[in-house]
């Protein structure tokens, strides 16, 4: 057994409990908020990973498992378990002219590093979704999505270790609940540790069909076209930059969790009831997605907005930052603040899109 989980063993009951107070859980995430987490481990191999999961479990012991941190407010009272955080490495490679690349990636490879690789060598389909921060084993929680492009598209395969048997599980995408910035993942929260994700990616130096408009008159192209795969990352990463979206340390408006609310999906009434200029997306069901920035900007809440560290992005309106030293609970006022003006002037209430941690809205 890893030394660090010996004394998470039942029968090691009566030793005394680690303070609390080790490792601040505001410098693992992108917010930098966080308190402190009464242990943390590192698993570098997936064989570690397993061990850890089903001691921690039988110890009965809470779990975080923690990836870059970069879609998590965690509270100011810190996390009292054990934080897991995920360094697996690995990718491995079967392309075939007639499957594509299917490539199979651990848990703890950053995301964006992998999608340079891609495109680097002629593997289409992630370039939309350049620059997103955070690590692989993250991106199908919420069904990563940028510039009309989303995980689950590509995902061919998710292994899991299944917290409910102890058990490694493959779980192929029709099990996997995949939606809009959701997925079974996310709504059955701490079931399942991603271990591995499988992605099948088209060959060829062209990037999937746009189907961004902001993104196509980047690239000179119309929306539905193809555009080189590198030229999209490209074009990607600087729209991104543009508005905050790209980590970079000394950039407040960086420190965030990305959009902090996911775009509104209303009825077809709810809709017809927004003022004519509303942004209106028909969905495949019937229903209606809106812009959640719009909302906010129109509710009275723009850029800059907010009280002395927690403040609206200046880059984005639905990004919500830490200006340097604000709490988690001084963000969390601020996002009501935001959710409350939105359902006050529209009837729209928004949701959160990163998880929450030992705080709520
Ligand atoms: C500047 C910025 C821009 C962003 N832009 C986008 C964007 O364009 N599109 C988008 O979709 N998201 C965006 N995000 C949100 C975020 O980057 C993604 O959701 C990312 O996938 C989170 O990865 P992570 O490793 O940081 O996850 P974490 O924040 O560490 O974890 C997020 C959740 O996933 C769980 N989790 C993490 N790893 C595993 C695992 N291996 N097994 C089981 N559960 C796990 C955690 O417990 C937690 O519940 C942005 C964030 C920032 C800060």
């Amino acid at each position: 057994m890893r030394p660090e989980l010996a004394d998470l063993r039942p029968e090691s009951a009566d030793l005394p409990p680690e303070p609390v107070g080790g490792e601040q859980l505001a410098d693992h995430t992108t917010l930098r908020v966080g308190g402190p987490a009464r242990r943390m481990i590192t698993v570098e191999t997936e064989a570690e990973l397993v061990e850890a999961v089903r001691e921690l479990d039988a110890a009965e012991e809470p779990v975080l498992v923690l990836g870059g941190g970069s879609n998590v407010l965690v509270g100011d009272a810190g996390f009292d378990g054990t934080v897991l955080k995920i360094t697996t490495q690995g990718i491995t490679e079967d392309t075939a002219a007639c499957s594509g690349a299917v490539i199979t990636v651990a848990a703890g490879e950053p995301w964006d590093p992998l999608v340079r690789y891609a495109v680097e060598r002629g593997w289409s389909g992630l370039e939309a979704m350049s620059g997103v921060p955070g690590l692989v084993g993250a991106t199908p929680i919420q069904n990563v999505g940028a510039y009309g492009a989303e995980v689950s598209e590509l995902i061919s395969t998710v292994r899991t270790l299944d917290r409910s048997t102890g058990q490694l599980k493959t779980l192929f995408p029709i099990e996997c609940g995949f939606g809009y910035r959701t997925s079974r993942f996310k709504s059955d929260p701490g079931r399942f540790v991603v271990v591995s994700v499988t992605f099948q990616l088209p060959l060829g130096s062209m990037s999937q069909p746009i189907r961004y408009p902001e993104l196509a008159r980047v690239l000179g192209v119309e929306v539905g076209q193809r555009a080189a795969a590198a030229e999209v990352r490209e074009a990607v990463l600087g729209l991104r930059a543009a508005k905050g979206m790209v980590l970079v340390d000394d950039d407040h408006d960086t420190w965030s969790v990305g959009s902090f609310f996911t775009n509104p999906i209303v009825d077809p009434a709810t809709a017809g009831a927004l003022p004519a200029d509303a942004p209106r997306f028909s969905q495949p069901d019937g229903m209606v997605k809106t812009s959640a920035a719009w909302l906010i900007e129109q509710a009275g809440f723009s850029k800059g907005y907010g009280h002395g560290a927690a403040r609206i992005s200046g880059k984005h309106t639905l990004a919500v930052t830490n200006r340097g030293g604000a709490t988690a609970a001084e963000l969390i006022t601020l996002a009501r603040e935001i959710r409350a003006g939105v359902r006050t002037k529209f009837g729209i209430e928004l949701v959160p899109e990163p998880v929450l941690v030992g705080c709520e809205l």
